[in-house]
Order: C-alpha cells, then sequence, then structure tokens
C-alpha cells in the first residue's frame, strides 16, 4: 500500500477517544474491555503497585507476531498507535491489506507492560527499575510477564514499542529524528545472524515506503550488544525482533503526528513479515544513525550552545513540560526546535 492511502486509512481508523500524550491505566483497562469479541483479552498479572497488565489477542494466521508498548512509563505515543491497530483490525475487514496481510497473522499485544511508571510517567517501574535492563535478571513482575509471553506464545517476529525524547537529529543535516528504528544485535560482535538480518529487512521496507514523508528525520539507534535489554535478548534467543521508537514531530509536542507515522511504520512491518522477506541489509545499513545533538528551545540574545530541554511530569492528568538548562551530557544542544525569547513550563492545548 502507498503511504498517502495508508494514511488515509490511518485518519478513518484513529482511535479518538485519546489524543495528548498521557494515558492512564485505568484508560487501558476500561479500552480493552470494551474490545468485540474478535479480541481475545486477558489479564496476564499485576505490577508492582498491582494494577492489571492486560493482552490482547487477535487473529488466527500462522505468523505468531509479538507486540509491546509502554515498557517504558513515559512513552505513550506508540500505545496511541496500537489502540488506532486495534481499530483497524475491527473496521477494516474488507480492506484488501487485511485480506493480504492481516489473515496470515496472530498478534499476541500487550498495549501497556507498565502501568505504574505510566501512571506516574516515569521511565522506570515503581521499585525503580528499567524494565529494558531487566531482561536477564527478571527481576520484576512485569519482566517476567513479558518473558513468560514470549516464552509461551513463541513468537516468529517481535516488535518493541518505544518512544524517544526530543533530542535526537542528525548532526549533519540538522533535521530531527522523528522515527528511529533498530534491529538490536545478537551477539557482541554485532553480526548479521539469520534473525538480524531478517530484522534490518523489516525496518529497510519500512524506510523505503516512510522516507517519501519523513526524507532524512528516520535513523537507527546505536547497535551496542547488551542482552539485559530485552530486544537484544530476544534477538540472541533467535527471535527477529524491531525496535520501534516515535520521535519529535516540529511544533508536535503531542505527537500526533508522529502517532500516525507510527501506525503506518506497524502496519509497513507487518506487511514484510507476512510475506517471503527479501533481504536487505545493504539498505538498513544506508538509514544514518542519529545522535544526541537537539535541544527544545535555543533562547534569544544567550549563548546558543546553552539550550534549555523540557522535562516532562504528570500534573492532574496532563503532561507539563518544565524548561531546564540541558545537560551536556545529555545533549551537545547544537539544535533546538524553537528560538524564543525565554522558554516557560507549558501545557499541550
Ligand atoms: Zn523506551
Amino acid at each position: 500500500m502507498e503511504l498517502p492511502e495508508l494514511l488515509q486509512l490511518f485518519s478513518q481508523c484513529r482511535e479518538e477517544s485519546i489524543s495528548g500524550r498521557y494515558i492512564s491505566p485505568d484508560f487501558i483497562t476500561d479500552f480493552v474491555s470494551q474490545l468485540s469479541s474478535d479480541f481475545t483479552i486477558d489479564t496476564l498479572g499485576h505490577s508492582v503497585e498491582n494494577r492489571p497488565i492486560h493482552s490482547v489477542v487477535f487473529g488466527a494466521g500462522k505468523v505468531k507476531i509479538f507486540i509491546w508498548s509502554q515498557m517504558h512509563g513515559n512513552e505513550s505515543t506508540t500505545t496511541k498507535s496500537m489502540l488506532d491497530f486495534f481499530h483497524f483490525l475491527k473496521q477494516k475487514k474488507d480492506s484488501d491489506f487485511y485480506k493480504k496481510v492481516i489473515k496470515n497473522c496472530t498478534f499476541f499485544m500487550i498495549p501497556m507492560l507498565n502501568p505504574d511508571g505510566s501512571k506516574n510517567w516515569t521511565r522506570v517501574n515503581a521499585n525503580e527499575v528499567d524494565l529494558n535492563r531487566d531482561a536477564q535478571d527478571l527481576s520484576q513482575p512485569e519482566s517476567k510477564i513479558l518473558r513468560g509471553v514470549f516464552d509461551a506464545f513463541k513468537p516468529d517476529y517481535c516488535f518493541n514499542l518505544h518512544g524517544q525524547r526530543t533530542i535526537y537529529g542528525f548532526e549533519e543535516t540538522g533535521k530531527p529524528s522523528i522515527l528511529s528504528f533498530l534491529a538490536p544485535s545478537a551477539d557482541v560482535e554485532r553480526s548479521f545472524t539469520f534473525s538480524r538480518k531478517r530484522s534490518a529487512s523489516i525496518i529497510a521496507h519500512i524506510f523505503k515506503n516512510l522516507k517519501e514523508d519523513l526524507d532524512g528525520n528516520i535513523g537507527l539507534y546505536n547497535d551496542a550488544f547488551n542482552n539485559n535489554c530485552v530486544g537484544d535478548a530476544f534477538q540472541e534467543a533467535g527471535v527477529p525482533t524491531v525496535l520501534f521508537e516515535a520521535g519529535h514531530y516540529p511544533d508536535d509536542y503531542a505527537r500526533e503526528k508522529t502517532r500516525a507515522y507510527v501506525f503506518a511504520a506497524m502496519l509497513y512491518a507487518i506487511e514484510a513479515c507476512s510475506e517471503t522477506l527479501e533481504y536487505d541489509i545493504s539498505a538498513y545499513k544506508d538509514i544514518p544513525e542519529h545522535s544526541a545533538c537537539y535541544c527544545d528551545v535555543h533562547v534569544k540574545d544567550e549563548d546558543r550552545k546553552r539550550g534549555i530541554y523540557y522535562v516532562e511530569r504528570v500534573e492532574d492528568g496532563e503532561i507539563v513540560f518544565e524548561p531546564t538548562a540541558l545537560e551536556p551530557a545529555l545533549s551537545s544542544g547544537k539544535f533546538a526546535h524553537a528560538l524564543l525569547d525565554n522558554a516557560s513550563a507549558f501545557k499541550l492545548p
């Protein structure tokens, strides 16, 4: 499917009950409980603070795809895209894409793996553990649930859905990184194992289709091997895994534009999984690696290197963006998303 057609499909399937950045765990519980009987809903277990972690299963095709989002609580954009995807599954059974692609697949989805972090808008869980560094220790209930599904469902492919900060961009062009991806390494040599080749080919397929709109705005994450990270651990276990990172589209702090492109990226990824993949490692390797070269604001009449970035916190169920001096260790702050007289805190409209 061509990108304009897919984005039109997105606008028809966009889940209208959610927008902006903050999604509460209660919203997810209500949402999944109202899904139609096309979906099989289950509670996989509970978080540290005893919030339920839900699974949504759809389809009976032979290609098994495991998708989870918000293992980092303050990364909600890809969860929104997943809810849009549920809507698509419900609504578009007559579409060619459904008949050609979706019917071949079974989806096991977890729309919010870290409900405690999501409630409090933190990356970590309630024990202050980064679940994406707990793939070996499995010290947390949320990590055990994720691994339990991986072992029981035996997926053919995994999509690990995240969101990235506004600090990423491309040093050479000054463009922001709106979406990024990674075919995680399966070993310290970063070799292109069978499963990593498949991951890379999926990303190449996404890139080929999205670059028409996001030319120069799609990047790769660093591929240093660390099997404490879930993607690396699953790749090491031989299951092709793709890391998705939803980034910042200019002036869109609500990340509604990025939401549409993540939806499109998911559908292209599923298309790649459901068909016989042509390995396209060279196209993957041509995607540039992004770096932390951005901040949110350059304040006028100041040394442009001293940028401001927004720290996000939750206040009355909304995200407030609090201006803070840029930590040089975090980003060079070479580029900024805005040039302002002063940077004051704001709430999304
Ligand atoms: Zn993340």
